[in-house]
């Protein structure tokens, strides 16, 4: 079988060895010397200054909302994972939907301040497949509204906008290093901070507001990683070139093979370095994809309709029309990659596709 992803686990006894150092130090978690570790990788490989690695990727979101968007309205995407909508109604804030860009399919800019009321608090859009968001327009509008810009980057490891990290603009960025994404701690993710105090005030969230043993800064949760997930991290983390450039080739082959007469794929944003973190591809029509998708399912090939529905769609929001999102949405799937996916599966993946076309 086939899945659209395959988590990448590392040499066992790699891992064992960073086993062996939890076990010789006895520190489970709390900031122990291989989160620290870690951390201290990942700001030098994706060039930031303030990141803070946490147990997921969704609490960084409820984080983030906590400190920034203040119980308003968030202006926010249709077209991301269920986690970014549902932060927002979790942090008892309001999500306003825009629309998305046909082609990027990140939120359309161009449509932002005609959703601006004055209960606007702050913009929380995704990086839908590593792609960026229009990060300068996006920057202007909340100058000119006095609002604070959150980034669900979850998908965004690696990439680099304007020879930038990506993790860098907004206020705050967040990430996930879940089993499934590029880089991966098992469950992980992790928080990017505009500026010191910040990152100050993420430090303390995650860590139940803590000032020391006996006093407190603020409110706060528990986000932290662990060293166990700190170990995965570290022994992954040797293999990230590879990972990245394994995933190219496998890119290339389905841009250069599939047919795309008929179909088309996710326009990258101009001056993105992008990480090949997902193949999106978009059908005529949703019944193209249903029977496609039979096909593939067939032959064992479990592609994803990532993401469906268009979160406008779901039972718990509001149900405003978002015409494009909710296009995209019927129409898109996910096609396998992963580190370790054979080009002769490739092949006979694209052979199938445009068989059914
Ligand atoms: C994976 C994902 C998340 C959630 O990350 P977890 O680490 O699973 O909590 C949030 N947003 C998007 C867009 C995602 O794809």
């Amino acid at each position: 079988m086939i899945n659209v992803t395959r988590a990448f686990l590392p040499p066992l006894d790699e891992y064992n060895d960073f086993l062996e150092r939890i076990w010789s130090n006895v520190w489970l978690t709390n900031r122990g010397e291989l989160v620290l570790e870690l951390e201290e990788k990942l700001r030098e490989f994706l060039k930031v200054e303030h990141i803070l690695v946490t147990n997921n990727g969704t609490i960084p979101i409820q984080i983030a909302l906590k400190l920034l968007a203040n119980n308003g309205e968030v202006i926010t995407t249709p077209f991301s994972y269920v986690a970014t909508t549902a932060s927002i109604i979790w942090e008892n804030c309001t999500p306003v939907f825009v629309d998305i860009h046909p082609e990027y399919l990140t939120i359309d800019e161009n449509k932002i301040e005609d959703a601006i009321t004055d209960k606007t608090s702050a913009i929380l859009a995704t990086h839908v497949f590593g792609n960026p968001c229009n990060v300068e327009k996006i920057e202007s509008i909340a100058k000119k509204y006095n609002l604070k810009v959150i980034y669900d980057a979850a998908h965004s490891f690696g990439v680099e906008y304007k020879n930038q990290s990506i993790f860098d603009f907004g206020d705050i960025s967040t990430c996930s290093f879940h089993a499934t994404k590029l880089f991966h701690t098992g469950e992980g993710g992790a928080l990017f901070a505009k500026n010191k105090e910040l990152q100050h005030q993420l430090f303390y969230s995650h860590n139940f507001g803590h000032n020391g043993p006996l006093e407190f800064y603020g409110l706060g949760i528990n986000a932290k990683i662990s060293e166990l997930q700190a170990a995965m991290g570290l022994s992954v983390f040797k293999y990230l070139d590879e990972i990245i450039s394994n995933r190219k080739v496998i890119v290339e082959t389905y841009n250069e093979n599939l047919n795309f007469n008929i179909l088309k794929t996710i326009k990258i944003r101009e001056n993105t370095k992008w990480n090949y973190a997902y193949y999106p591809i978009l059908f005529k029509n949703e019944k193209l994809l249903l029977s496609c998708q039979q096909v593939l399912l067939d032959n064992k090939i479990m592609p994803r309709r990532y993401f469906y529905p268009s979160l406008n769609k779901i039972n718990y929001v509001n149900c405003a029309i978002m015409p494009i999102s909710e296009d995209i949405a019927s129409r898109i799937l996910c096609l396998p990659l992963y580190n370790e996916l054979d080009i002769k599966d490739v092949e006979r993946i694209i052979n199938i596709i445009n068989n059914c076309l």
